[in-house]
């Protein structure tokens, strides 16, 4: 903390100065407040770090100033995955990264990002809203020390990068993959060689060979981190990530000290990033699709039905097993599991039956511009 935050931090009065005073670098003077958020992407990295700023910029605008938030990458003050700590410890007030790099802590977190073969982008936020998610996620935040909102989609990721092709589930066996989550435990369980690494580390560790296959997230992200430097084939579908949940994580003292109007423009503002992030992706993997296939002659492969197969099946080994070794993983899988079978049954005559109705092959109006 320089000298002016120190004499800021020292003059703490009225709301907010009890939760305030409580962490290390603090600045509060004639009801303005100055945070710090960490985060577990590169800065600005598109999408994710992006969807951070933000955030930041909608709670400056939302609060007239009254609460401003400095978004710092990884690495800037702490490794992406100490950022959790960071913010419960009180080092920080922030945090914006993905439950699932937290299940060190509480293994049931992992549930809140996504789970293998589980809920779409638009599923998983409904869960959220209207299925009782947010109070699970509540209850485990809490226990961090946290106040949690969900922040941002990416929408269905990709399969990953491999240099190798998958025709069967034996192509897994010994193969070294970084890929986070349960999605990496089902890989596990197929006997693949899993390691977790956060973005940045991916694209040296692929080109290296250091690792033999990586996902990462989708066209967009992965077209700038260049993976299709490194690896032959671009798989899909991203059958252990259809839509990850990003994370606002909130030092609980420092959220407990706010006044409620500024609560509301944080849980309001989280709500547009959520929505925002995922329109992007939406948009952005587009035309980043176009240009990996038509620029930079990737091949993209899709996993033949019986891998999903035989994936799906080890997804729901690996979730039985965590629900019989936790009681916060069963709670939380029941919750979603029944949620899903209910997805499952409308989307099939939603947007399942018209996607699939929209490609089928018929000539239809272009447009102009090509
Ligand atoms: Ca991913």
């Amino acid at each position: 903390m320089d000298r002016r935050g120190f004499i800021r931090a020292a003059a703490v009065t009225g709301v907010g100065g009890a939760a305030a005073s409580q962490l290390a670098a603090p600045a509060v003077a004639k009801g303005r407040m100055e945070w710090r958020m960490v985060t577990t992407w590169p800065k600005n990295y598109p999408g994710l770090g992006t969807g951070a700023e933000l955030l930041a910029q909608l709670i400056e605008r939302g609060t007239d100033g009254r609460l401003t938030v400095k978004v710092f990458g990884a690495g800037e003050i702490v490794p992406a995955f100490e950022a959790l700590d960071a913010v419960s410890g009180g080092t920080v007030e922030m945090g914006h990264g993905a439950s699932y790099y937290w299940k060190g802590k509480i293994a049931a977190l992992q549930f809140l990002t996504t789970f293998p073969f589980g809920l779409t982008a638009q599923e998983q936020n409904a869960w959220f809203q209207y299925g009782g998610g947010q109070e699970i996620a509540d209850e485990m935040y809490k226990q961090l020390g946290c106040k949690f909102f969900p922040s941002g989609n990416s929408g269905a990721q990709m399969g990953g990068w491999f240099n190798r092709e998958i025709n069967s589930l034996e192509d897994y066996k010994g193969l070294k993959m970084r890929i986070p989550g349960l999605g990496g435990e089902v890989v596990k369980a197929a006997g693949g060689n899993v390691v977790n690494l956060p973005g940045a580390e991916i694209p040296p560790a692929l080109q290296s060979g250091a690792i033999d296959a990586a996902e990462w997230v989708g066209p967009y992200n992965d077209l700038a981190f260049g993976l299709y430097k490194s690896a032959k084939y671009y798989y899909y579908p991203g059958w252990h990530e259809p839509g990850s949940t990003l994370d606002n994580f909130i030092n609980l003292a420092a959220w407990e000290g706010l006044p409620a109007d500024i609560k509301a423009v944080i849980e309001s503002a989280n709500a547009a990033v959520n929505q925002t992030v995922l329109s992007e992706f939406v948009a952005r993997n587009n035309s980043s699709l176009k240009t990996l296939v038509q620029q930079h002659g990737v091949v993209l492969k899709a996993f033949p039905d019986p891998v999903l197969e035989g994936l799906g099946g080890l997804s729901g080994q690996v979730l039985d097993g965590l629900a019989a070794s936790d009681p916060m993983s069963r709670k939380v899988m029941d919750s979603l599991l029944s949620f899903r079978k209910d997805a499952m049954a409308w989307t099939r005559l939603s947007e399942q039956a018209f996607t699939a109705a929209r490609a089928l092959p018929y000539t239809f109006a272009e447009a102009k511009a090509g």
